[in-house]
């Protein structure tokens, strides 16, 4: 029996749209898919928000009692993993396997659990052609002229149901003619599940043979490379059935992708894909989504830059609700370092022994937690518990180290964390102000400036040689 297991945990569904009480198809185990990279360079930090949230997700989840199977997938071929690796002139294989590597130690940095696995695109393109062979024999597929395979959405009553789009007045495709794939998100229409190899695809080509879905008449064989919304449908299902309980990704997949995603799925096996799609918010930067094309993003290695350890954002992203947008600035981010530091410094001074973890406590997290994922009241409940003098130290550390299962926050290791502390430069610089303020007899001011430090988690001692910050 699992101590901590949670009664009730409401999840809000895109789907229904609504918070919903999570029950999985099969009691007791959940079959969780989260949309991963395209590994053609770094993941800005908007798209960890994606990742983080689907792993406070999954240690809730398990926390709350449930065996959690979770696939995350590489998208390792698309227009973009091509064009780059030829631009390198690599590989495709060794340009994806490169920036995989890179991103598996992004997410250790942020301690992401890892994913039981992680499927690669091209491991499953098998599969890929199996569900669109589906397709075309119940005939929501369609060969174009240019040889690749269109799913015809009017033969989907419910297309649009993730997304609200509605396609009842759009025209069909009735000449086949459609050769895109750059999607307007803006347009509902066809999408590929196969593309006919052309020259810009250079020697990334399957020989798919469609053969037990197109008519006869037509060349069953067609060289070229799968769209990418038919690689989650195949990845997810190859290895969570065809039912899944949960999928997650960011509020941009909505539409095309998921919409497309479930369309397919479901075409193919006349069953309900999905039981709750679940989708976290934008991060923005000057209130515009922080976006490669906008060109106003920052990775990882811009907070290493600074001495920031990724651990930081993680947390400052848990101080917002994952449904919420939350605007990054690096005031703010530094912010999140200093009570981030406090909140370690406070563990540290536990001392060794773990107690018990305190019941109350741990029920108000629960029901913050199980409400959908409210992080930031949770975390209101670590401070609450750590300024309690009524529990011992010993059920402090016990109930931090409880709740630090669904942060990740890495208390277990803060010890290390604190000893390598250095006072925040915002911190230093208050304390060389506030010299100068006594220095120069303006008590007034000095007295103002001890107060701002201490509101930011840290005192000052007086010494002979000046003040000190701790
Ligand atoms: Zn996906």
């Amino acid at each position: 029996m699992n101590s901590s297991k949670i009664n009730k945990i409401h999840l809000y569904n895109t789907l229904t749209r609504k918070k919903e009480i999570f029950t999985p198809c099969e009691p007791g185990v959940v079959g969780l898919y989260s949309c991963g990279p395209t590994v053609y360079n770094y993941p800005h930090i908007g798209n960890y928000r994606a990742y983080i949230f689907a792993d406070i997700l999954k240690r809730t989840l398990r926390y709350g009692g449930y065996q959690v199977k979770h696939i995350m997938n590489l998208t390792d071929v698309d227009d973009k993993t091509i064009r780059e690796s030829q631009k390198e002139g690599r590989t495709l294989k060794e340009f994806t396997e490169f920036y995989t590597e890179e991103f598996l130690k992004d997410i250790k940095s942020l301690n992401i659990l890892e994913p039981d696995k992680f499927t690669k695109a091209t491991d499953y393109i098998n599969e890929m052609v199996e569900i669109i062979e589906k397709l075309l024999k119940k005939g929501h597929a369609y060969k174009s002229r240019d040889g690749s395979i269109y799913f015809d959405i009017h033969t989907d009553a419910e297309y649009g149901k993730l997304s609200g789009f509605s396609i009842a007045s759009l025209k069909r495709n009735a000449d086949k003619r459609l050769e895109i794939d750059e999607y307007d998100k803006e347009n509902a229409q066809d999408f590929a599940l196969w593309k006919a190899w052309d020259e810009k695809d250079g020697n990334v080509y399957w020989d798919a043979d469609f053969g037990k879905g197109l008519p006869r008449t037509e060349l069953a064989l067609v060289r070229g490379r799968p769209g990418w919304h038919i690689e989650c449908s195949a990845m997810s299902m190859a290895n969570l059935g065809e039912q899944i309980d949960i999928h997650t990704g960011g509020v941009d997949n909505i539409f095309p992708h998921h919409e497309n995603e479930m369309a397919q799925s479901e075409g193919a096996t006349g069953k309900k894909f999905v039981k709750y799609w679940l989708h976290n918010e934008w991060v923005l930067v000057d209130h515009k989504k922080m976006a490669k094309s906008e060109k106003n993003f920052y990775i990882l290695k811009d907070l290493l830059d600074k001495n920031i350890d990724p651990v930081v954002y993680r947390f400052w992203l848990l101080m917002a609700h994952y449904r919420t947008r939350i605007n990054f600035v690096w005031e703010a981010l530094l912010g999140a370092e200093i009570a981030l530091k406090r909140l370690y410094g406070l563990y540290s001074e536990l001392g060794a022994e773990v107690g018990k973890v305190s019941k109350a406590y741990q029920h108000k997290f629960k029901e913050f937690i199980g409400d959908d994922l409210d992080t930031p009241r949770a975390l209101t409940v670590l401070w609450d518990v750590l300024k309690d003098e009524t529990v011992s130290n010993a059920d402090k550390k016990a109930t931090v180290l409880d709740f630090d299962k669904v942060f990740g926050l890495g208390f277990v290791n803060s010890e290390k964390n604190k000893r390598e502390e250095k006072i925040p430069e915002e911190i230093s610089k208050l304390v060389v102000e506030r010299d100068q303020a006594r220095q120069n007899k303006d008590f007034q001011k000095s007295d103002e400036l001890r107060k701002q430090i201490n509101s930011l988690g840290y005192e000052v001692k007086d010494t002979p040689l000046g003040a000190e910050g701790f």
